[in-house]
């Protein structure tokens, strides 16, 4: 087996190449840090792989980390002058998680391990404070009682409640060592009741059944959740590191605390943090007490009146300064850091590269881009393309009336708008319906992170800016207001109160997480604004991409945003959606219901005028740019009446009877429409609806040459071809259109034909196809259905079992399947570029727009992608991201 066990500061870890993916994340950076010579209390790391071991062996410890965690302990014994049980000086130890990505909150950590009813009385004696001594071990108690023997923490948190209120103070910190003594034995009395067992004595047995809950708890279903939403593998496991103890709970010049290096919200450069004097461990971010800020200038502008640390211990703030600096340095990157202060003197226990908000992402990225820590390509390398949606998406109109009915921190920015709901599982419910919610909750906890992610936003009544919904909400990209005191929840009933309102679940509510205000109803939003630094970070994007980026628009307001994001183009213009048009859909009902080619035509005529507007208003627009226009693409039953006043509408219109609408509607009827009469077939039955369509391209390219805008070349795309032989026909039709109509105005007119590979056969047969077309979209919607056989309209009943299942490792209607969708496309790719070097080939499915499947884009050499308008600042990025990745 592997090495199992590495000394902070071992420099055999040198020649491990990955020493994150052995000593998680946590451990490998106290190494790091005790590199730096930074303050580190001593301890080891045991490595993901004993994991691996336990998880393979009936959950059981190797027995020779046993005996090499001895030989480390007597390590740290050395160095602290304190022995693990010892009778006269007790070494404390605590045991922490450690994967290889920080998954905040989700695993376990215990402090304090090797008090007992002896050593207790010990430590007591060694540092004259008997109330930090009974402090610490009614924590052990009760964190031991938790995690390793699966206590929930509110049989102790109630105790420690309702004895203050008997004794009538507010703070822990009121608490003298006889109150700690009686709840001491309230605690084991507790465990007692609900382990038939004693809390143990024996020192060792603390620390292996502490270890083994932590290997558990990488297995706990909160972790599991965390790691599902996040796409961590499974079989990565946990390290667990074990460290001394330092003491932030002896007195008032002892504190812990937690900071970051700069502010996560805005990204500024300015010491971000909280901390709390006398105090262990957790305690700043449960939210049993108000922490305090670190810096003077936090404090004032948040009209606290607590001290500050840079006024309470200015000497160790200036040393925490210096030490950020130092670790930005390091690392390159903005650091979340935990620390302790015992007797003023400081001890680091963590560091690692910071959650921060899209904004601050970006601005963090440029900044050090200034600051020449970093390259503009690693600041490129460094933004989570999926990040920049919170950005992209409208914000509060400033100028809509708001009715706040409570403020709060601005604790993740952001507006949302949505239901209130007191439950993690109700936001579920409502998301399924696909219902925005607003989650609020007194505090949040790691149980409600499937909640949070369901819901548009996070409200909550209590808990600071480094809160666990704080936190959380930052990472998710989520809208958060937290510890907004006013208001008063009452899950029994279902409602909250704020001032003389009461809300109730169900009432519509907005937050704005950037300003921490709270509004009654759903406040008016406006476009967002990507000048500035985002701007900086799109111009590097576009000097290091190849693909080139274009948008999924049919709608000049859709068309202006996406040019407006930068869209090089138009990929997919999909006509039918112009037919549901109130005005429109009239005439497209009486084109598919009438019976003779006759009526059709005359149908379709009044059709042409609407849709050669559309097309010239997107040319405007698009101002010479590349339009791709997929001709009718559905099954045309879409498109019927279904209503008996519509029926009847037609009817008249037709001066037919109902019921000879009905039959048609019956004759229309298929039992598998997505395999049925829709896409090029369409076309081949009935030529004359891709005749008008053709006709009104080319009408609107002569209207827009007639008003002088730049000309567009259209590249007019068939859909759902699987022959040659298809679009031999269809490419045919279009150019005796375009012949008659040159002929008509005598001007000669540009465009393309292609075609949307969205068939395996079209990608298989992609040569012979290639000889009719100009450029290949790969609609990979379609195409994904019909790879896999799965309607992905129907996929949600099954899907979840197959990601459950690890059949999917992801979505694939959300990230292309490589092996099998990935392979088609590199095979058309080829086929079809043999057949014809020009051949333009891009991609317009919902996948144009995910950042893992524009790498693979990348790969297969596309030219173009093309995405939702508001995903195509993401595309410009993750385009960028790709070409770099594969050019490193
Ligand atoms: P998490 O990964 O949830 O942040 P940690 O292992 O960092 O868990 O532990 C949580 C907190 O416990 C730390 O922020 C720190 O305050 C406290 N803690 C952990 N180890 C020690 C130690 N050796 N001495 C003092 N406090 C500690
Ligand atoms: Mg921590
Ligand atoms: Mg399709």
């Amino acid at each position: 087996m592997d090495k199992l066990i590495y000394r902070f500061n071992n420099q055999s870890f040198k020649s491990i190449k990955n020493s994150k993916d052995i000593l998680g994340g946590k451990g490998a950076n106290l190494a790091e840090m005790v590199k730096l010579g930074l303050p580190v209390p001593p301890g080891f790391t045991i490595s993901t792989k004993v994991c691996d071991y336990f998880y393979k062996n009936q959950k059981k410890i190797p027995k020779k980390l046993i005996q090499l965690a001895k030989k480390e302990i007597l390590v740290i014994e050395k160095i602290s002058e304190k022995k693990f049980g010892d009778l006269k000086n007790p070494l404390l130890l605590s045991v922490r998680s450690g994967s290889r990505v920080s998954m905040p909150g989700m695993m376990d950590t215990i402090l304090n391990l090797g008090l007992n009813d002896k050593t207790v009385v010990a430590l007591k004696k060694r540092t004259k404070n008997g109330r930090f001594a009974k402090d610490s071990y009614r924590r052990l108690i009760q964190m031991f009682g938790n995690v390793v023997l699966g206590i929930e923490s509110h049989f102790f948190e109630e105790i420690i409640e309702n004895y203050k209120l008997t004794k009538g103070v507010l703070q822990d910190t009121e608490l003298d060592e006889s109150d700690w003594d009686g709840l001491i034995i309230n605690f084991k009395d507790i465990i007692k009741k609900q382990t038939n067992k004693n809390f143990p004595q024996n020192v060792n047995e603390q620390l292996w059944g502490a270890i083994s809950a932590v290997f558990l708890s990488w297995n706990s279903k909160r972790a599991k959740i965390y790691r599902k939403i996040n796409f961590i593998p499974d079989n990565w496991g946990t390290a667990v590191n074990v460290q001394a103890m330092v003491f932030g709970n002896m007195g008032d010049n002892c504190a812990t605390g937690v900071a970051f290096t700069r502010n996560p919200s805005t990204g500024y450069k300015e010491i971000f943090g909280e901390y709390l004097i006398n105090a262990q461990g957790e305690d700043v971010v449960a939210g049993t007490r108000t922490p305090q800020h670190l810096s003077k200038k936090f404090k004032h502008k948040s009209n606290s009146t607590g001290i500050s640390m840079e006024e309470s211990m200015p000497k160790i703030f200036q040393q925490l300064k210096k030490i950020f600096s130092q670790l930005e340095k390091k690392y390159r990157d903005m650091q979340d850091i935990e620390f302790t202060v015992e007797n003023n003197k400081l001890w680091m226990l963590q560091t690692r590269s910071g959650k921060r908000t899209a904004s601050a992402a970006i601005k963090i990225a440029v900044d050090m881009v200034d600051e020449k820590l970093i390259s503009p390509k690693v600041a490129i390398l460094r933004i989570d393309p999926n990040i920049l949606d919170t950005l992209l998406h409208p914000t509060l109109d400033e100028k809509a009336k708001k009715e706040i009915i409570a403020t709060g921190l601005p604790a993740s920015p952001g507006a949302a708008s949505g239901k209130v709901t007191f439950s993690a599982e109700e936001a579920e419910r409502l998301k399924e319906q696909m219902q925005d919610s607003i989650l609020v909750r007194i505090e949040t906890s790691p149980e409600d992170i499937n909640g949070m992610h369901a819901a548009n936003g996070i409200l909550t009544a209590r808990g600071g800016m480094t809160s666990h919904a704080a936190v959380v909400a930052r990472g998710m990209g989520k809208p958060c207001v937290s510890g907004s005191a006013e208001i008063k929840i009452d899950y029994e009933n279902k409602f909250f109160s704020s001032g003389e309102y009461q809300i109730k679940e169900g009432d519509l509510i907005t937050i704005d997480g950037g300003a921490g205000k709270v509004m009654l109803g759903k406040v008016p939003t406006v476009k967002p604004d990507i000048s500035g630094d985002f701007s900086k970070i799109m111009k590097w994007s576009d000097k290091y991409r190849k693909l080139k980026v274009r948008t999924n628009s049919e709608t000049p307001a859709d068309t202006k945003v996406a040019r407006d994001f930068g869209a090089e183009g138009i990929g997919l213009c999909r006509t039918e959606h112009m037919f549901f048009d109130d005005k429109r859909i009239i005439s497209v009902r009486e084109m598919i219901l009438s019976k003779t080619l006759e009526d059709r035509k005359k149908a379709l005529k009044k059709l042409l005028p609407f849709q050669k507007n559309d097309f010239v208003e997107i040319f405007k627009i698009m101002n010479g740019l590349p339009v791709t226009v997929r001709l009718l693409d559905p099954p045309l039953h879409e498109f019927l009446p279904k209503t008996e006043k519509d029926i009847n509408n037609i009817a008249k219109e037709l001066n037919i009877s109902d019921n000879d609408i009905k039959s048609r509607i019956v004759e229309l009827h298929e039992q598998n429409p997505m395999l049925g009469h829709r896409g090029c077939r369409l076309g081949i039955s009935f030529p004359e609806i891709y005749q008008m369509q053709c006709q009104a391209i080319f009408e609107a390219l002569i209207e827009c040459k007639k008003k002088k805008i730049k000309p567009v070349i259209p590249e007019i795309m068939i859909p759902l071809v699987s022959t040659a032989a298809e679009i031999q026909i269809l490419r045919n039709l279009v150019q005796k259109t375009a012949e008659k109509i040159q002929k008509e105005h005598k001007i000669k007119i540009k465009y393309y034909v292609g075609t949307m590979i969205e068939l395996p056969r079209a990608a298989l047969r992609a040569k012979d196809i290639a000889k009719y077309a100009d450029f290949f979209s790969f609609g990979t919607n379609d195409l994904t259905q019909t790879t896999f056989g799965i309607s992905r309209d129907d996929a949600g009943k099954f899907l979840n079992d197959y990601v459950d299942n690890k059949i999917f490792h992801k979505d694939p209607f959300v990230s292309i399947d490589e092996r099998g969708v990935g392979e088609l496309i590199k095979i058309a790719t080829e086929r079809g570029r043999k057949e014809k070097r020009s051949l333009k080939l891009g991609i317009c499915g919902e996948h144009g727009g995910d950042p893992s499947s524009i790498e693979f884009c990348e790969k297969v050499k596309l030219n173009y992608v093309s995405c939702s308008p508001y995903r195509v600042p993401i595309a410009r990025l993750a385009a960028a991201q790709a070409y770099l990745k594969k050019n490193k």
